[in-house]
């Protein structure tokens, strides 16, 4: 198992199907799963409203691992804050480049804050005419 931490989700399930909104961690957006049906269609006999609840629950956590699993695809891990972002929130900017490394735009605003800062106290302003 991976030790992702989970995600901002909404949970649509109904007693016959299965589907889950992930929500990006900055805005909120969301991006639906796919709707996994739930199926007792394996067992011939009516079932117990008990066993029905069980076999819900199992395949309920089923379509959760799997939509979790296909889900991350559609968001940005920010490897500086670790919140999965959409793309509105993430920076792809060539200048974040400069860092090595992607990340979402609040850290991007930190990050060039920091830059700035640096850059007046190393005397970058001279110069330019
Ligand atoms: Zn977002
Ligand atoms: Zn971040």
């Amino acid at each position: 198992m991976k030790s992702e931490p989970m995600m901002n989700y909404t949970d649509l399930s109904t007693p016959d199907s299965f589907r889950f909104v992930f929500r990006c961690d900055r805005c909120g957006a969301g991006v639906p799963s796919e709707r996994y049906l739930f199926s007792t269609k394996e067992f011939l006999e009516p079932l117990h409203e008990d066993v029905r609840a069980l076999l819900w629950t199992r395949q309920h956590d089923e379509a959760y691992e799997r939509a979790s699993g296909e889900a991350p695809t559609d968001f940005n891990r920010c490897p500086v804050c670790g919140r999965r972002v959409c793309d509105e929130c993430f920076a792809l900017s060539p200048e974040v480049a400069e860092v090595g490394t992607d990340m979402c735009v609040d850290c991007k605003k930190l990050w060039e804050t920091v830059v700035q800062t640096a850059g007046h106290r190393f005397g970058g302003a001279a110069g330019k005419g």
